[in-house]
């Protein structure tokens, strides 16, 4: 089977290909077109690809495209190792939602403070991308419901590992919904990261992306 070229085969919502279309994205990376239609299906994801590759849109176009807005508590989920990149995900979403009105993003990291969290929290949100200590925080203390979760996206992964975030990490996978479908996203494949897959993720797909492919 020949893959999609363009973003409109790619069953997008309309809000989300408007979107595309203003940041002028032409066609596809290869990560993306691996990726969507997988995600869209709801199906798991294990993606080997590198920044640069498109790997964020390759998550954020399918999910949001699946996300009901009508929904207040945060139903996507994106765990990332530094404030840095929480912040380039959580810009990403705003820009690929510009035009689904009422949506909510929130990064959350430490070191940020707490009482603004809590109040976007309390409010509602749609996405949350956070760093995992302050996700965890955020459980512990019942700020951070994920009841409803329905898509989480570890980005980054052999980068949080190598951070020392991994337990932290499988005790927020222990701690969503056991139905939620899973995306992980690392540049390479230690051993540890390969058992996250093995035990969190339910038949998934694996995208290897060559690092010189980037968009
Ligand atoms: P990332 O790998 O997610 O860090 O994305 C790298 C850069 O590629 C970002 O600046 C994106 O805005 C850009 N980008 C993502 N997808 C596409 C695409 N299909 N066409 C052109 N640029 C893109």
């Amino acid at each position: 089977m020949s893959e999609p070229i363009l973003f409109t085969d790619l069953a997008l919502s309309e809000p989300v290909l408007k979107a595309i279309q203003a940041v002028g994205y032409e066609v596809p990376s290869p990560i993306q077109a691996a990726a969507i239609p997988v995600l869209l299906q709801g199906g798991d994801i294990l993606g080997m690809a590198q920044t640069g590759t498109g790997k964020t849109a390759a998550f954020a176009l399918p999910l949001l495209s699946k996300l009901d807005v009508k929904q207040n508590d945060p139903q996507i989920l994106v765990l990332a190792p530094t404030r840095e990149l929480a912040i380039q995900v959580a810009e990403a979403f705003q820009k690929y939602a510009a035009h689904i009105p009422g949506f909510h993003v929130l990064p959350i990291y430490g070191g940020q403070d707490m009482t603004s969290q809590l109040r976007q929290l309390k409010r509602g949100v749609h996405v949350v991308v956070g760093t995992p200590g302050r996700v965890m925080d955020h459980l512990r203390r019942g700020s951070l419901n994920l009841n409803n979760l329905k898509s989480l996206v570890l980005d980054e992964a052999d980068e949080m590992l190598r951070m020392g975030f991994i337990d932290d990490v499988e005790w927020i996978l222990e701690h969503t919904p056991a139905t939620r479908q899973t995306a992980l996203f690392s540049a390479t494949m230690p051993r540890e990261i390969r058992k996250v897959c093995d035990n969190y993720l339910r038949d998934a797909k694996e995208i290897k992306i060559a690092s010189t492919q980037s968009t």
